[in-house]
């Protein structure tokens, strides 16, 4: 780094985002000197929820230097190796979307071209029997990758599930310990300057200024929206739901190592098994169902004794035009929102940082270098964008009898997902975009599982005979069944985090 660069950074908010970000800034740019401080205000609670996390998580926390055992023991952790969703396409079907790879090449063809073939004509189970990750899920089985070769046990995809509150604070002392200082006190006033945001100015008069600020603020966006007043662009189109009720209930005995995603009248309903609790909410369209009735529906719903009252959170669904303006970062809900349906939140916080720490400038702050800036803002909004035809997809995709759900399937859809539907259609073929986060497993499984209309095969099957293939996925299929046997009950290796049993170790460790 060249003494220009910044050598202050604010970050205003202590949730999940801004304490991810201090961890980061602490431990990556600590050592060179720079100074960062964090502001929160006691008096504004953080969102609370955000509990559900996907596998890139992991190489967050190697970059980082954070210990599993000691992060799940401190957050009541447990293990997630993908989602189910009930009831998506239709009442009474379920399909999971599993972390890590399904299957492998067929003599050179993708797996997921030969699986569709031969499903189409009835020669395959379905397409949850050829993923461990799907069928431990499903069996309340979890280990940690198992070096074998090439076995599926070498290569478990997983992520896992976490109270935020115990998050926030684990992220604290480590952020801490890498001489972050903290601040604490509500902003009252926001200064602005020629770099953009001067200083933050707090109730009891103190006046906090820096080079960089990240606004992690949570949805009120103080500094990104409140003094730049940078835009906002709608997504409700897309994404009508706007609420969510959470409440959390007594631990489940046997937690399964997966997040439920139960579809429902006017929404779906989340389940999210900790050490200490379950999590559990409710994410509606308030055009389509009150706030009372989503409430009713969700405490009808739920299992074990309830632990406080529901708590509504109402949300708007989109992104900030420019993420990064001037001198200031905006980094999660500040930075834009959709809704958990494939717990992507905290992954853009941590994309958000990754691609920052990339492009932080060399020169002064108040001479952003914009081709740093554009390029940020460009390769979030389309991280954004493409997490966002995913999701549309969950709901487009539908079979079920509901107004709210009949909307769904008729309403216009982005075209890039269009896109995406029309090449399936067309012999069931799938690409990754670049940088895209969801890769084609996740797209099969999608797609697949909420029945998406697909005529014909991929003619490069045709390089394989049926028959050929046939067996090869039978034998796929029966290593995945005989990797099962390795893997202990979820359970387990969660007494033993409780327990303090699991030593400090590498994270890839067999438990
Ligand atoms: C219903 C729901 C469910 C979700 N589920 C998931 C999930 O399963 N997985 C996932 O990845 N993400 C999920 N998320 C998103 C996730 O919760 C957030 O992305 C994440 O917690 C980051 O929040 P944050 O830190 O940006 O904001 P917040 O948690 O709201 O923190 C804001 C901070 O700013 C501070 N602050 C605000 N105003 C001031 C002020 N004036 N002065 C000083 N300090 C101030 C507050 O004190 C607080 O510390 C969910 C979100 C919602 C709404």
């Amino acid at each position: 780094m060249t003494p220009q660069a910044p050598q202050s950074i604010v970050i205003v908010g202590g949730g999940t985002a801004g304490w991810m970000a201090a961890v980061a800034f602490g431990r990556l740019m600590g050592p060179a000197g720079v100074r960062v401080t964090l502001v929160e205000s006691d008096a504004i609670a953080t969102i609370g929820v955000g509990e559900a996390t996907i596998p890139p998580i992991r190489t967050f926390h190697a970059m980082l230097g954070i210990d599993e055992n000691a992060f799940l023991q401190a957050t009541g952790g447990s293990y997630k190796l993908g989602i189910r969703f009930e009831g998506w396409s239709c009442p009474g079907e379920s399909y999971i979307h599993p972390f890590g790879q399904i299957g492998t090449d067929v003599v050179g063809v993708p797996f997921a071209a030969q699986w569709l073939r031969a499903h189409q004509v009835g020669m395959a189970d379905p397409l949850a029997q050829y993923s461990l990750e799907a069928r431990a899920a499903e069996a309340g089985r979890f280990s940690r990758p198992i070096a074998n070769g090439d076995s599926p046990l070498s290569r478990i995809g997983y992520a896992y599930h976490f109270d935020a509150g115990r998050y926030a604070a684990f992220l604290r002392t480590q952020a801490e310990q890498r001489g972050v200082v903290r601040r604490e006190g509500t902003i009252e006033r926001v200064e602005t300057g020629p770099a953009g945001i001067a200083a933050v100015h707090l109730a009891n008069g103190s006046r906090i200024d820096g080079d960089l600020f990240l606004d992690c603020s949570g949805f009120r966006a103080l500094l990104i929206s409140g003094a730049l007043g940078t835009g906002w662009v709608d997504w409700s189109e897309w994404l009508p739901c706007d609420r969510a009720v959470a409440v959390a209930t007594s631990a489940d005995a046997a937690p399964l190592p997966m997040t439920r995603a139960i579809a429902g009248p006017a929404g779906w309903r989340w389940r999210i098994p900790l050490q200490h609790r379950t999590g559990n909410g409710h994410v509606f369209s308030s055009r389509h169902l009150s706030e009372d009735e989503a409430t009713a529906q969700l405490l009808a719903d739920v299992e074990g004794k309830t632990l406080g009252d529901p708590r509504i959170i109402r949300f708007a669904t989109g992104h900030r035009e420019r993420m990064w303006s001037g001198n200031c970062i905006a980094l999660g809900l500040a930075a834009g929102f959709m809704e958990p349906l494939e717990s992507t939140s905290i992954h853009l916080v941590q994309s958000g940082l990754q691609h920052l720490l990339r492009l932080l400038p060399t020169g002064k702050m108040s001479m952003p270098a914009s081709a740093l800036v554009d390029r940020y803002n460009r390769v979030m909004t389309a991280e954004f964008v493409r997490i966002r035809d995913f999701l549309v997809a969950h709901y487009h995709l539908n079979a079920r009898p509901e107004r709210f759900w009949r909307e769904r399937a008729i309403a216009p859809i982005p075209d890039g997902l269009a896109d995406k539907l029309a090449l399936f259609r067309a012999g069931g073929r799938i690409f990754r975009e670049a940088d895209e986060l969801f890769n084609e497993t996740s797209w099969l499984s999608l797609l697949t599982g909420q029945n998406a209309p697909v005529e014909g095969y991929d003619p490069i099957c045709d390089a394989v005979p049926l028959h050929v293939a046939v067996r090869r996925l039978a034998q796929i299929e029966q290593v995945v069944g005989a990797s099962l046997n390795h893997m202990p009950p979820h359970a387990d290796a969660l007494s033993r985090i409780a327990a303090r049993e699991s030593r400090r170790a590498d994270h890839l460790a067999p438990l």
